[in-house]
């Protein structure tokens, strides 16, 4: 096997491609995003001729495991990520967690872990052909071919994409097995805001919020990502993203700044973003590392965050990487 290619340019991936590439591997990496990261992206608010920016999925980062761990203290060096010092959290008894953020926005990790590789971004997998001599994937422009596919979009649509194979390319009990995964959903809210705003936050940059809508806010300027003009990032409750599913933008909008009338007045929005996310997180993960499919006719591996056995309460970046690294291994070994 000389030749892989890689479905989805999130943490997983890119990580899984790196191991890969290193190993002598010929990787290719494609996303139907404009941008590195997946759920891992800061996106561009616009206020006239200013620009703002926000963290749009993940927040913040933590490291449990040795591997992890050091892939941290190495952007820690490079000073992509910094520690997150909540107020109170070094006195607190038994220490809290450390947790990361990164003051030019997460896509800088993104961008990070993409180094010296061969992504291709706006090229959505619509089809999937294989055989025994390996697997094709067409996008509107293009048919990459490769002897090995490992795919990381969250499961829900790396089945779909299966399914376009013409032949059946896993077991009912795989597919069963598989299904059985759930995710949970959120709706983003991203406000850019007047330069009058100042900040209700303060040092703690976020706020676990924890009411029935709102999850949690963080301020982008105080995390050093957007200097010269404030915005928010709102995380809803995964309840309230269900409830609100086909809610129009133009009445969510309101009900979400009336949650946090405490902290902004509706004055002081000038632009927003909102976005939903249908497989946030997983509440529910697949229990084992990565999945190796049996009876497909040439090699095929699922990994991402979804594959997470032992994670505490819904899955993050680093169930993502610890996916990506061992359906490398794995590959390594076919
Ligand atoms: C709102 C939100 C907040 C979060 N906050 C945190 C946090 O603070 N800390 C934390 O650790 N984790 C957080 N997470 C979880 C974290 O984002 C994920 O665990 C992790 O980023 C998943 O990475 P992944 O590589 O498995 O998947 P993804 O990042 O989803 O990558 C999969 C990629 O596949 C691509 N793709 C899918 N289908 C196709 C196709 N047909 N063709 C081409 N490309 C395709 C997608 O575009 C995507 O880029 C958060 C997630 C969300 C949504």
């Amino acid at each position: 096997m000389q030749s892989i290619l890689i479905i989805g340019a999130g943490v997983a991936g890119l990580l899984a491609a790196q191991d890969l590439q290193k190993r002598g591997f010929d990787v290719t990496v494609l996303d139907k995003g404009r941008g590195l990261g997946g759920r891992m992206a800061t996106r561009r608010i616009n206020i006239g001729e200013r620009t703002g920016k926000a963290d749009h999925g993940v927040q913040y980062i933590t490291a449990y495991t040795p591997r992890f761990t050091a892939t941290v203290a190495e952007m820690l060096e490079e000073r992509i990520l910094q520690p997150w010092n909540v107020n109170g959290d070094a006195a607190a008894t038994p220490p809290k967690r450390s947790r990361y953020i990164a003051p030019e926005g997460m896509t800088s990790v993104a961008k990070y872990f993409a180094r010296g590789l061969q992504t291709r971004l706006n090229e959505r997998v619509h089809t999937l052909r294989t055989e025994t001599t390996g697997w094709t994937a067409l996008t509107d422009n293009h048919e990459y071919q490769a002897d090995a596919l490992l795919i990381t979009a969250p499961i829900p649509q790396a089945l779909m994409l299966l399914e376009t194979a013409e032949q059946k390319v896993l077991s009912d009990k795989e597919h069963h097995a598989l299904s059985s995964v759930e995710y949970i959903p959120c709706i983003t809210l991203m406000l850019g805001l007047g330069d009058e705003y100042v900040s209700a936050l303060g040092k703690r940059k976020m706020r676990f919020e924890g009411t029935r809508a709102v999850m949690w806010f963080a301020d982008n300027r105080e995390k050093g990502i957007s200097p010269d003009v404030p915005t928010l990032t709102l995380h809803t409750s995964a309840e309230f993203a269900k409830e609100h599913w086909e809610t129009r933008e133009e009445e969510l909008v309101p009900m979400l700044l009336d949650e946090l009338s405490d902290y902004i007045s509706n004055n002081l929005v000038q632009a927003y973003s909102l976005h939903r996310w249908r497989f946030s997180r997983v509440s529910k993960p697949y229990p084992a590392r990565f999945f190796a499919a049996t009876s497909a006719p040439a090699p095929l591996v699922l990994a991402g965050d979804a594959f997470a056995a032992d994670t505490p309460i819904v899955t993050r970046v680093e169930d993502a990487a610890l996916s990506g690294w061992a359906a490398a291994e794995y590959l390594c070994g076919v």
